[in-house]
């Protein structure tokens, strides 16, 4: 329903309803107020009509007293006027004296004249008064009280009386008068003429008779209003004393007051239509004006209202200049417009941004969701154990791993809190530990010992992790965890090979560094000495190279056996390395019981060792430091040990020595060459020295005669006056790869030498020792070929020394490069030969002149007749395979003499000459 409707119709109903309450009130007060008035006019109405009726009595009183003081009657009832009657009381007179009855009596009492006319106003007979007064209770009253109104028969009657009396009073009372009136229609109707008030008999009330004493004391009265009729019907009731009515008269007042009002409320509530109406319309129109049509305009612009820029509030224009509620919701809507246009552009704007932000997102969301599903898929698929709990500790998602390694079933562990694993090996400090950890670091891990469904504890190392919303509030918490016993297990075994070799179960470096450590402070305490033996085995590496490391390690095993039988259960022996021991022993009464162990040591290992049916001969240095004498902490000590070990080694092997200041000092140095090894070639500070191998038969000792050949041996003058040896230097050149270089160097200077010999007239063949590396190296051909051809010498005054183990790998490469350097006619000796494996077979293939035995073979010649086996067996060998054989070596006479016996072709060694540099050979040369 539109507004201007809803007004109308509000407007309609306040107006009827005001136009109600008013008729309301009206008729309220025209029933109530007007009613009071009109009852009074009726009750003054009926008094007037009692009025009327008491002097109609009174008008009949005064004719009777008229008549009776008149002398006619007073003669007449004197007896003294028979006419009387017909001359003044005829029917005329009765008629003009409107009487219906007349009556006199004489004085005795008795009737003289009576006349009665009903109620036609006929003469008829009255049978009601007697003929003496003294017979009458009513006329004996009536002298009384002179007026009364009584009923005879049918008539009601007004009755008066009059004492008959003479007109000049001069005479006595004569008798008695009385007239009569009926109280019909004709007085009724003089009453309502006199009144103006409409009366009448009601007929059914009758009474007999009832005395009217002055204003009728005996009336009752009612009023009674008739609304049908609109009047106001009143009752005169005239009562006897016994309130037993005679006359009862209706009166009749118009209701007029209350049809004025009635008429003035029609035409108020025609006034109020009209006037509703005109309201109503002129409101209408008004509002229509005003409200209706603005509104409507309104109403239109917002619901045309579109986003476009272009669209015109032209319907609503004329609005904007009004100063009203319309004229600011005009103007609203104008700025509204406005500000919706701007939103609408920065919403568009915004639109544009969502979406690319929604289709960035989708796509993070994408990703995300792969990477959820591959994370999904790790969960499912890791062996370890994971499990999510919410806040509470209560389990709400876990991976197989879990149920595979507690031995519970998912729906056993869901909603269970994780304490249902415990093994109670830890206390509450241990867990409080954990707990304080998760909440300030929000992570913990650590090792765990749980149990399983099947009661079975087991370690199994946990991480836990609070899991946390991008504002930081905690959700879950996620524990991974993986059964780690099998990890004790190697750890045990990890732990015993972190302190003991493998191979031989001695107590490896970093135990024998805790035992040494153990030890001083005991011996400290105790005030006892103690002695450190470093021990290193000679040729070891040679081993290892000809027979591989299977047979090393074998070998390693064995000289463990055989040292742990020279030594006491107190004693603590190490392997601190490859062929590197050391030996603790414990509590020795004298310094020189150390070196006893040592030698005892030494001997043992000099022994033949069986290896699979192979024979290895080695040896070994030891350097001896003594507890406090050498040293007060472990690091000395050791260090001290491991000098004179070097010491040993320099001294010639298959030695021990004690430790010395001395001997620290030359580690020192050691130290520095090898620092400073790699610079020395550029500044030219390698020497090559010469030493001579001359014809057995023919050596004699320190003579320069039967020279059969030269070895080239390197020195490196590191200071004018200091000549560092090739054992200090060539191991680091060695492990570095410098040797190949170095080799080059050698080969060169080595051939020019020989060439300048050649050139001065003395042709000699010059051995150079060519090293596994070298030999092994791209193009060592080449380069041999090049040193030849740089320096002219003919190749066969040219031979290369190699080892046993230059050959023991790729064995027909190295033959393939002998062949063709040999080719060119370079010979081939085998250096040091024994000490490492060189099977029949090879040595039948290897393209080789000479086999060079090893000084540790010459030396043991003379100390036991299986060296000297050796010795023997090692020369037929060369002859059998049609090789030359050199001995190493060689210091004495006794030695050479043996070697002549068993057939050795060449010597070589201090006993002829000690190694020259290049000026002091020349010399040797032309000393010859
Ligand atoms: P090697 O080839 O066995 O050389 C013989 C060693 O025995 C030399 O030691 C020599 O001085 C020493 N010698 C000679 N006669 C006797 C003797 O009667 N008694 C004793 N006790 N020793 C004697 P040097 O010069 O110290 O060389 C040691 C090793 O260094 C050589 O053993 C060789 O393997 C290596 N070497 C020396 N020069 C070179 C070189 O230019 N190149 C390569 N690759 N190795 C070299
Ligand atoms: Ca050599
Ligand atoms: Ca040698």
């Amino acid at each position: 329903m539109r507004i201007k409707t809803k007004l109308v119709f509000l407007t309609a109903f306040c107006i009827g309803l005001y136009t109600i309450s008013l008729l309301l009130i009206m008729v309220y007060l025209i029933n109530t107020r007007f009613f009071m008035a009109e009852k009074d006019l009726a009750e003054k109405d009926m008094d007037r009509v009692v009025n009327a009726f008491q002097v109609q009595t009174e008008n009949l009183r005064v004719i009777v007293t008229d008549y009776a003081f008149w002398d006619e009657t007073w003669n007449y009832a004197m007896n003294r006027n028979p006419d009387y009657i017909q001359a003044n009381l005829d029917d005329a007179a009765c008629k003009n004296l409107k009487i219906s009855l007349f009556a006199i009596y004489n004085q005795e009492g008795t009737q003289i004249g009576m006349k009665y006319y009903n109620a036609m106003g006929e003469s008829a007979s009255f049978s009601y008064l007697p003929e003496k007064i003294t017979d009458s209770e009513i006329l004996q009253t009536l002298i009384v009280q002179k007026s009364a109104l009584v009923r005879f028969g049918e008539d009601i009657m007004i009755l008066s009386s009059s004492s008959i009396l003479p007109t000049a009073n001069n005479g006595p009372v004569a008798g008695l008068m009385l007239m009569g009136k009926i109280v019909n229609d004709e007085i009724i109707q003089s009453i309502c003429k006199q009144t103006r008030v409409d009366t009448k008999i009601v007929p059914e009330k009758r009474g007999d008779v009832v005395l009217v004493n002055g204003k009728y004391p005996h009336i009752q009265t009612g009023l009674f209003q008739d609304l049908g009729d609109s009047t106001m019907t009143g009752y005169i009731s005239f009562v006897l004393k016994n309130d037993e009515p005679i006359l009862l008269l209706q009166t009749k007042t118009p209701l007029e007051l209350r049809a004025q009002g009635i008429s003035l409320i029609n035409l108020i509530i025609s006034l109020f239509v009209v006037y509703a109406i005109v309201i109503i319309l002129f409101m209408n129109f008004l509002f229509q004006y005003m409200i209706s049509r603005p509104l409507s305009l309104l109403e239109k612009t917002l619901s045309h209202l579109t986003l476009n820029a272009n669209f015109q509030l032209s319907g609503i224009t004329s609005l904007f200049v009004r100063e009203d509620e319309l004229g600011n919701i005009a103007r609203a809507i104008k700025e509204m417009k406005t500000r919706i246009l701007i939103a609408h552009d920065e919403v568009q704007k915004n639109n544009e941004r969502l979406s690319l932000l929604v289709e960035s997102r989708t796509a993070i969301l994408a990703q995300t969701n792969a990477k959820l599903e591959i994370f999904k898929k790790i969960m499912e698929t890791t062996s370890e154990a994971v499990i999510i709990t919410d806040l509470n500790g209560n389990i709400i998602e876990m991976n197989d791993a879990t149920n595979l390694m507690t031995g519970y079933s998912r729906e056993e562990l869901l909603y269970k809190n994780p304490r249902i694993f415990k093994s109670f090996r830890h206390n509450t400090a241990y867990y409080k530990e954990l707990w304080d950890s998760l909440y300030s670091d929000g992570f913990w891990q650590g090792e765990i010992w749980d149990r399983k469904k099947d009661g079975t504890i087991y370690p199994k190392w946990q991480t836990i992790n609070v899991i946390k919303d991008s504002t930081g509030k905690p959700l879950n918490y996620v524990g991974v965890s993986s059964d780690i016993s099998v990890l004790k297990e190697s750890e045990e075994k990890l732990l015993h090979l972190a302190y003991y070799d493998p191979l031989t179960s001695l107590p490896n470096r970093t135990l024998f560094s805790d035992r040494l450590e153990n030890k001083i402070a005991l011996a400290t305490r105790n005030d006892k000495l103690f002695g450190l033996l470093f021990i290193d085995l000679d040729r070891f590496k040679n081993v290892n190279d000809t027979l591989g490391h299977m047979m090393g390690d074998l070998l390693l095993i064995q000289v463990t056996q055989k040292i742990s039988e020279c030594i006491r259960s107190s004693d603590t022996l190490s392997r601190i390395g490859g062929d590197e021991f050391t030996l603790i022993l414990d509590d020795i009464a004298e310094d020189e019981n150390a070196g006893f162990v040592a030698t005892q040591i030494l001997h043992m290992l000099e022994q033949r060792f069986e290896i699979h049916g192979n024979d290895v001969y080695i040896g070994a240095s030891i350097g001896i430091a003594l507890f406090p004498k050498d040293g007060r902490d472990p690091e000395t000590i050791l260090r001290k040990a491991d000098a004179a070990m070097y010491l040993a080694k320099e001294d010639g092997r298959g030695r021990a020595r004690y430790a010395s200041d001395d001997l620290e000092k030359e580690t020192q140095r050691r130290h520095e060459i090898e620092a400073k090894m790699h610079t020395a070639l550029e500044r030219n500070e390698f020497r090559l020295f010469y030493q001579p191998q001359n014809y057995s038969a023919q050596a004699k000792a320190g003579l320069p005669i039967g020279l059969s050949g030269v070895e080239t041996l390197i020195r490196w003058q590191h200071k004018p006056d200091e000549i560092i040896m090739p054992d200090d230097f060539l191991p680091v050149a060695e492990e570095t790869g410098f040797i190949v270089s170095l080799g080059t160097w050698v080969l060169n200077e080595a051939c020019r030498d020989a060439k300048r010999w050649f050139d001065m007239g003395k042709p000699l063949q010059v051995s150079v020792n060519v090293d596994t590396r070298q030999l092994n190296a791209k193009n060592f051909v080449e380069t041999v070929f090049a040193a030849l051809e740089s320096s002219g010498l003919p190749p066969n005054l040219l031979k290369l020394e190699i080892t046993e183990s230059g050959f023991v790998k790729h064995i027909d490469q190295v033959i393939d490069i002998m062949k063709r350097i040999q080719a060119v006619g370079v010979s081939f000796a085998i250096d040091d030969f024994g000490t490492g494996f060189c099977s029949l077979q090879y040595l039948n293939r290897l393209p080789v002149d000479c086999l060079k035995i090893d000084q540790s073979f010459v030396r043991s010649m003379g100390e036991s007749s299986s060296g000297g086996d050796i010795v023997s067996a090692v020369i037929s060998m060369a002859h059998a395979f049609g090789l030359c054989s050199v001995a190493e070596g060689v210091e004495t006479e006794a030695q050479l003499e043996q070697l002549c016996a068993r057939g050795c072709d060449t010597i070589q060694g201090y006993l002829v000459s000690r190694p020259m540099p290049y000026d002091a050979f020349v010399q040797y040369l032309y000393q010859q």
